[in-house]
């Protein structure tokens, strides 16, 4: 059988801040049913591990990795869920903290984590036949297996592939850590390897080692390769696009259905649609808005620039006093913007609830119960937020970006066709304008509308589709 091991910073049930943690709860979960040995390594985050799982965990072994000049402990715990092993990686002054990133330290954090996967391989007896690693907390791995552990005869002839889910956070730090961390020369410190500019770009190295890259969507592996969403890579990408592909991410269709999910007040399915509406009954009552029958919005999102928030802060005022609709906001971000989504509930009480939290029941909650998500995302790699939605049978209202242009195909009211409503023109005045269209297509059609309810719920966002397009390329890279 042949052996994958997913590397990643987070990954869902564990923890998650993201699309990066469902995938890596997803994808593994579908590819080990494919007949290979899949097995996933993440950073022990002693602190945000659940209780539920705190006690299935087995320490599997334990020895020390050369930081700099330091010697400095790694754990290995291990668990099984399903047909998936997890190896988690304990070092509790690297991840003994309360969040998962944002330290200035990251660099060192997620230097030590890559070095102690590698290392690790040999000692839990488990080389394997591709490390797909992800993002740039991991990019720097393949870098590694060529440079520092070049030397290992075991570790040769494994197979790297790197997915890349946002191409804005590369890791970029000053080249200093190659000594301080790494301990690794200046070989690969050049235009075709790890250079970037003065600096060390993780995913640069990755990208230029993997290989294969990936990203998760058909239409954002061909955006990173211009200027506009290349994030500074995009020359480096177009120069390595023979490897590059983009596979839609999907989404778990056990965990994400509103027929069974017991987060949500009332179970419902394309045939009993009727109960959504009891949803957005239960959860006007559970968070004080008047329970009026009006279109619902939500949003559930980071609060930031990238998922265009700025530009629904903008066209927000005048959406709720021109209409009689109701938004419900869940998310956390830029402190500026969460000021300005509390500010916009204290002038709109009866129209609007913001909720500054991650909170994944609460979520999906608000899947069940609205008509409607919004997501105006300047960039959006894969997204998972508006398959959530179509399965709930909420219809997205995107930018048509990325993959909210590959999964949400633009309603057609002349032949009654399409899963939801797009614009294409990044600006708060576009915005508006199909915001004014979604809701008058609600209020004046709402036979069409409801048809596009039953297309949302029956689309199949299952991760079965692209797990066969990974599962292609590994076979290339096997030679089968
Ligand atoms: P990204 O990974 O860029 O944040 P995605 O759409 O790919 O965006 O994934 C976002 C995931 O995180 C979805 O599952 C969404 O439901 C979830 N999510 C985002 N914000 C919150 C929140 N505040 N509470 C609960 N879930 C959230």
């Amino acid at each position: 059988m042949k052996k994958i091991l997913f590397a990643a910073a987070e990954g869902a049930p564990f923890y998650k801040t993201g699309g990066l943690g469902d995938v890596m709860y997803a994808l593994p979960k579908a590819l080990a049913k494919a007949n290979l040995d899949v097995r996933v390594v993440l950073p022990y985050y002693a602190n945000l591990m659940p209780e539920k799982y705190q006690g299935e965990l087995k320490d599997l072994t334990s020895f020390k990795v050369k930081v700099g000049y330091k010697d400095v402990y790694a754990g290995i715990k291990t668990l099984t869920l399903g047909n998936v092993k997890y190896y988690l990686i304990d070092n509790l002054d690297y991840f003994g903290r309360d969040a998962l990133y944002g330290y200035d330290d990251d660099g060192e954090r997620f230097g030590f984590f890559q070095m102690a996967i590698i290392e690790m391989l040999q000692k839990v007896d488990f080389i394997p036949d591709i490390l797909h690693v992800n993002d740039w907390h991991t990019a720097f791995i393949p870098v590694l297996l060529k440079d520092k552990y070049a030397w290992i005869s075991d570790l040769n002839k494994i197979q790297t592939v790197l997915t890349i889910h946002n191409m804005k956070f590369q890791g970029i730090y000053d080249p200093i850590i190659l000594d301080s961390i790494f301990g690794i020369g200046r070989q690969f410190f050049n235009d075709s390897g790890f250079k970037y500019y003065d600096a060390v770009n993780f995913m640069k190295g990755g990208i230029e080692f993997a290989d294969k890259v990936t990203t998760v969507s058909p239409s954002y592996a061909q955006e990173i390769q211009t200027p506009a969403f290349g994030e500074g890579l995009d020359g480096v990408l177009r120069a390595n696009s023979y490897k590059l592909a983009g596979f839609l991410n999907g989404i778990d269709t056990d965990i994400y259905d509103p027929r069974t999910d017991s987060n949500i007040a009332y179970n419902y399915d394309r045939q009993s649609i009727k109960n959504k509406a009891l949803n957005k009954t239960a959860l006007q009552e559970q968070i004080h808005l008047p329970k009026r029958n009006d279109p619902l919005f939500i949003v559930i999102s980071r609060l930031t620039r990238q998922k265009g928030m700025d530009i629904l802060l903008a066209t927000m005022d005048d959406f709720l006093v021109r209409h009689n609709v109701q938004v419900v906001l869940l998310g956390t971000g830029d402190a500026d913007l969460e000021t300005d989504f509390k500010w916009m509930q204290d002038r709109f009480p009866s129209q609007m609830s913001t909720n500054i939290r991650f909170d994944e029941r609460f979520a999906q909650q608000m899947y069940a119960a609205a008509d409607f998500i919004l997501i105006p995302s300047a960039f959006e790699p894969s997204g998972l937020s508006q398959m959530m939605g179509m399965r709930y049978g909420t219809v997205p209202i995107v930018h048509e970006t990325g993959g909210l242009k590959d999964s949400v195909t633009p309603f057609n009211e002349f032949d009654d066709s399409g899963l939801g409503f797009g614009f294409v023109n990044f600006s708060s005045v576009t915005l508006g304008e199909t915001l004014d269209y979604a809701y008058q297509t609600y209020r004046e059609k709402p036979k069409l509308f409801q048809n596009m309810v039953q297309r949302d719920m029956a689309a199949d966002f299952s991760w079965t589709k692209s797990a066969k397009l990974y599962l292609g390329m590994y076979q290339e890279l096997f030679g089968e």
